[in-house]
């Protein structure tokens, strides 16, 4: 039995079964509908991984389909983006991509059907009068004096407006429902407006626009889509969605089933939010590793593994819910500790002088790629200077210290053990150099009678290379920053923190950008797309060993 078959199935897909075992559908067809006018985030994985989760699950298909319908804030660069990100996540889409924007010609006609059937006109309140006329939920909406204008006179009037004989805003398209339907949506929804703009695919060729809910249900039902998964704000749409299919000359009618978003703790979810970030400066881009989006994440050094995998997790319900961080964390832990390459990275280095390992010497010490799998062998280069990690020695500490103090032994990860015996200062009483001895027959044993309690890792001074870490930590201080007002006051001011003057092992000069290794005792880091790209060694802190936030939190 296949993995999949084992789990316990979701309500969506509870529902898909139920179709084809009742005939209702001989195969499923689903659809991934971004608007491209930001970069995806981890809120579309989760949908991406449903869409295309259950087409593969059914043997069935997917389509990508960028929803255009707004040629105010979308861009081809976006388009791309997404593109990416899609296949980065490990999907790959039904055929060609689809736009919305293909279906003008067709949506067209569908609204002049609706117009000469009696069920939508030309309305000439402005937008202001629409939105007072609507009412709220609790006062019924009130008819537009141009709701019973005769048929010919709104098709006339709809046929101009698409010749762009009216200026924005003079006058709309509507769908005629019941403006006392409890349902806002219901309330004579807008379908079509005037916009005298180009769009990034149609160019001039429109100057009226389809609105979302008239657009979405259309283009499933010309691409044959059986279930139009959506998140919950769309449920109060439904009958908005099933009315348009139930009143033009369609056959097909796909059925629209909500689920919950996913909330992710520590960050914000909303495009509009992440583009503020990016256009205030608060991040270095849409791809900045400190953002929830798909390309942030990747340059983090999240993998697409541990994302799915975190999806998988999470489940797909209709209970409103927000995920801990540390969920996806864990994922992205469990993954590279299975599949990230181990080396050597002093990030805050200090200089130890071996005074009994003889000057010119190097030896060439072999180490493990990884402590469980096969993965290969690296070379470490062993020299009388090396550098530990500052935090790693003292001259004075208790028993639970277990790193290098003044006096006593530690061995030297995948090395010799070696004693301090002096410091040298500079005139601020900062430590230069620990001068210290080695024992020469300690290499992969331990020294007669005593067992040095620690083990630290080290750079050779000569061999190692420098190197730029990025250390990332939550973006934003509150669980919630979504739910505040000013949400960019939560901003984590400590949220990145540049180590310039790092070392890291050899074996990682020709590193391959976004590998990911774990430093040993550092955490999991990967090698800058970009920087690594352009030679520079610039490696991201994916994530640290542990959870620390946890222990903070509970703290709290
Ligand atoms: P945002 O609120 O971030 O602007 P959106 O819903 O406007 O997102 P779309 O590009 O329209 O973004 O979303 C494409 C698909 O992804 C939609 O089907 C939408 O329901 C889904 N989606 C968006 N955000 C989430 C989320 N947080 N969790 C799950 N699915 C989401
Ligand atoms: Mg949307």
């Amino acid at each position: 039995m296949s993995e999949a078959a084992e789990k316990p199935k979701n309500f969506i897909r509870q529902i898909i079964e139920r179709d084809l075992a009742e005939g209702k559908h001989q195969s499923v067809a689903t659809r991934f509908p971004p608007e491209p006018n930001g970069y995806l985030h981890v809120g579309h994985a989760k949908s991406i991984c449903l869409n295309f989760g259950v087409a593969a699950n059914y043997q069935g298909t997917c389509n990508l389909r960028f929803d255009d319908t707004n040629p105010a804030k979308e861009e081809a660069a976006y388009a791309n983006a997404i593109e990416e990100d899609v296949r980065w996540l490990g999907f790959e889409w039904n055929q060609e991509i689809r736009h919305a924007s293909d279906y003008f010609e067709q949506l067209f006609q569908y609204a002049v059907e609706l117009v000469e059937k009696g069920l939508a006109y030309v309305d000439e309140l402005s937008p202001e009068q629409i939105r007072e006329y609507r009412g709220t939920f609790e006062v019924p909406g009130k008819n537009s004096p141009y709701r019973e204008r005769p048929v010919s006179e709104s098709l006339d009037l709809f046929q101009r407006m698409r010749a762009g004989e009216f200026a924005d805003g003079a006058m709309c398209l509507r769908a005629k429902i019941d403006m006392g339907s409890p349902n806002i949506n219901m309330r004579d929804p807008v379908i079509y407006r005037i916009k005298h703009q180009a769009h990034h695919r149609t160019g001039d060729a429109w100057c009226i626009y389809p609105m979302y809910d008239f657009t979405h249900c259309i283009s499933d039902a010309l691409e044959g889509i059986t279930h139009s998964l959506c998140t919950l704000e769309f449920e109060d749409h439904r009958p908005l969605y099933d009315w348009v299919l139930d009143n033009i000359s369609i056959d097909c009618h796909p059925q629209q089933i909500e689920f919950s978003r996913l909330n992710l703790e520590h960050t914000v979810t909303s495009k509009r939010k992440l583009n503020q970030l990016v256009v205030e400066g608060h991040v270095d881009g849409w791809d900045d590793p400190r953002m929830p989006t798909i390309s942030g994440m990747r340059r983090r050094g999240f993998t697409a593994a541990a994302i799915r995998d975190m999806c998988d997790r999470v489940g797909v319900t209709k209970k409103v819910n927000t995920t801990e961080m540390g969920v996806l964390e864990n994922c992205v832990r469990e993954d590279l500790d299975r599949n990230a390459k181990r080396a050597m990275a002093v990030l805050d280095p200090v200089k130890v002088i071996i005074s009994n390992y003889p000057e010119d010497k190097v030896e060439q010490l072999s180490a493990p790629n990884h402590p469980q799998q096969d993965m290969g062998q690296r070379t470490l280069f062993m020299s009388r200077e090396v550098y530990i990690d500052r935090a790693d020695f003292r001259e004075e500490a208790n028993k639970k210290y277990k790193r290098l103090v003044l006096g006593k032994e530690v061995r030297l990860r995948n090395s010799y053990v070696i004693q301090a015996n002096e410091v040298i200062k500079d005139e601020h009483g900062e430590i230069t150099t620990i001068i210290c001895s080695y024992d020469p027959d300690t290499l992969g044993k331990n020294p007669e009678g005593r067992k040095p309690k620690g083990v630290i890792h080290w750079v050779s001074a000569a061999h190692s290379l420098p190197a730029e870490i990025r250390l990332y930590d939550r973006l934003f201080n509150i669980p919630n920053p979504g739910s505040v007002d000013n949400f960019v006051s939560a901003i984590n001011p400590d949220s990145l923190t540049v180590l310039a003057h790092a070392r890291v092992e050899a074996s990682l000069a020709e590193v391959e950008p976004e590998t990911c290794f774990q430093f040993e005792r550092e955490g999991y880091f990967c090698a800058d797309r970009y920087e690594c790209k352009a030679g520079k060694l610039v490696f991201n802190r994916t994530v640290t060993l542990r959870d620390s936030w946890a222990k903070i939190e509970q703290k709290m």
